[in-house]
């Protein structure tokens, strides 16, 4: 992959020119549209300012991207775990050696506090570490004999590549999305197509990149870039095997319909509507502490967002008095603000969406209970406020939908019966917290709480040993961990005389 360009390109960005990134990157050699074909502006959210221009992939490139990582394929299937482990952790080596620029880059896209920015290249640096080591050890790729009721029978089964995987990954966690699905697909000895955002695609480019500098084959990754168009040539091309998607319920249900034409194997990682419950027993002033990391982090651009807070009757007005001084303190600011904590939405568009929604939801009846404030140097960017609702109602937009801002609602109750019940009631069921001194209520909140992912008294800690996926309209499948390698892979079995 002739990435070097486009490592070329974001450097030039850092040094402050604009750049235009090529439409397609495909078996080494980065393509440009011509003039006619469409461009999209890449903004800095924190200002608003143009940083570059990105090309979008015309349908013609898409299938050219995919036919160079089926030809690849041929001969990528056969490296060992060993050799594709090695390649895994010099990928680790590179971005941790790059770190200081892919943080730099993440930031002036996003606008993200410079301790996120930092957050996401660790997490990246993590992923590719924990699958060179499941490809070291190598018994998650062998043979395993399988018991059956005949001696003189062999039974095994097998993983083996499912073959063109597309990845499609949104704006909120660029380069991590792109990590949990490429680090897994690369150790299955999958090839890929990589479709990123169209507003996020820097950090992308540049982790490709170092994909290509660490030795991967020409082929092996391609990336095409382009709005939602282009994810869906993707997903109905024949060629491509398997489908990973991250990104809203809306466009994951038409994955999902484009997937069913050829019975491509799917992953889904939608949205979230998540509970955070405070019971009476717990710390307030850590339930606070989480409450602001689970509403605001990413400026609760997050699936992860647990924008419903649960809190016990008893302990509900002195953890409201802590929160408001909380979310008062939050500074909201740009990256280069000392001490900024929360950064912008991504685009003015996510802006006026949940300005929007915000507005839907208080003319419904929603009370804004508290809101926090912007610092001076916010006047240009996408930024927005903190803002908690308290008891909405339970048919009311900020507490049934999927805001993906920094909107948090509270809502008290009684029982733990109660607040099962309630943190239940949505079809999403994503992720949970439970904040609580009771090591037996913890254990019922963990068998009962309806959701992929449930955290005690810990804020939202990401391994990726642990995986991450969802209940119900949360999608489908599971990332990280061993399930993730998985679902890059098709089981099979082999059964005959021994010999
Ligand atoms: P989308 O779900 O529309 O986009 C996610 C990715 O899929 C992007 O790369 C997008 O391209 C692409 N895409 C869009 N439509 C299709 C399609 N039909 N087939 C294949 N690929 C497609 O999310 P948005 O970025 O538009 O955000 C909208 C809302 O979705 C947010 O406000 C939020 O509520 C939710 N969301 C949830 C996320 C989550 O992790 N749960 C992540 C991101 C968003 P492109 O965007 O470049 O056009």
């Amino acid at each position: 992959m002739a990435t070097n360009n486009e490592r070329q390109i974001a450097e030039r960005r850092i040094d402050g020119e604009a750049f235009v990134l090529p439409a397609a990157t495909i078996a080494g050699e980065s393509l440009c549209a011509a003039d006619s074909e469409v461009c999209s502006r890449i903004c800095n959210a924190a200002t608003g300012e143009t940083i570059g221009w990105q090309q979008h992939a015309t349908a013609a490139m898409v299938d050219r991207a995919v036919h160079a990582a089926h030809d690849a394929l041929i001969a990528w299937r056969h490296t060992t775990p060993a050799a594709r482990g090695k390649l895994l952790r010099k990928i680790a080596e590179l971005v941790e050696a790059d770190r200081a620029r892919l943080a730099a880059m993440q930031m002036q896209v996003s606008g993200k506090p410079p301790f996120e920015a930092d957050l996401d290249v660790s997490d990246t640096i993590a992923t590719f570490n924990y699958y060179a080591g499941l490809c070291e050890d190598a018994s998650a790729f062998a043979a395993e004999a399988v018991a059956v009721p005949d001696d003189a029978l062999l039974a095994e089964r097998v993983h083996e590549p499912v073959g063109v995987a597309a990845l499609i990954v949104p704006w909120n966690f660029p380069m991590v999305t792109t990590a949990w699905k490429l680090a897994p697909a690369l150790a299955a000895a999958c090839t890929v197509v990589i479709k990123p955002s169209e507003l996020t695609s820097p950090t992308e480019h540049m982790l490709a990149a170092i994909v290509s500098e660490a030795g991967v084959p020409d082929g092996v990754v391609n990336v095409v870039n382009g709005g939602g168009d282009v994810g869906a040539w993707l997903t109905t091309h024949p060629l491509v095997d398997k489908i990973s998607f991250t990104g809203s319920t809306a466009s994951g249900r038409k994955v999902m319909q484009a997937a069913a034409q050829d019975m491509k194997r799917l992953t889904l990682e939608l949205g979230g509507k998540s509970a955070l419950v405070v019971r009476e027993d717990a710390d307030v002033a850590q339930a606070v502490s989480l409450a602001v990391g689970g509403a605001f982090t990413n400026a609760g651009q997050m699936c992860s967002a647990t924008a419903r807070i649960l809190v016990h009757d008893n302990v509900y007005r002195k953890f409201m008095a802590a929160f408001e001084t909380a979310v008062r303190a939050v500074l909201v600011a740009p990256p280069q603000v000392a001490d900024a904590a929360m950064g912008p939405l991504i685009s003015a568009a996510q802006h006026a969406r949940v300005a929007a929604l915000v507005a839907q939801g208080v003319e419904a009846g929603a009370q804004i209970a508290f809101a926090g404030q912007l610092d001076p140097a916010c006047a240009d960017g996408f930024f927005m406020a903190p803002v908690v609702i308290a008891e909405p109602a339970a048919d009311n937009v900020l507490w049934t939908d999927e805001i993906f801002g920094p909107v948090a609602c509270v809502k008290s109750f009684r029982s733990d019966d109660e607040a099962i019940a309630i943190a239940n009631d949505t079809r999403y069921g994503l992720v949970a917290t439970v904040v609580t001194g009771d090591e037996k209520a913890a254990r019922r909140y963990k068998a009962q709480l309806r959701a992929g992912l449930v955290w005690v008294n810990t804020p939202q800690l990401i391994f990726p040993q642990v995986c991450w996926g969802g209940f119900g309209v949360s999608g489908i499948g599971r990332e990280l961990g061993v399930a993730g390698l998985r679902s890059y892979q098709e089981l099979r079995h082999t059964v005959g005389l021994r010999g």
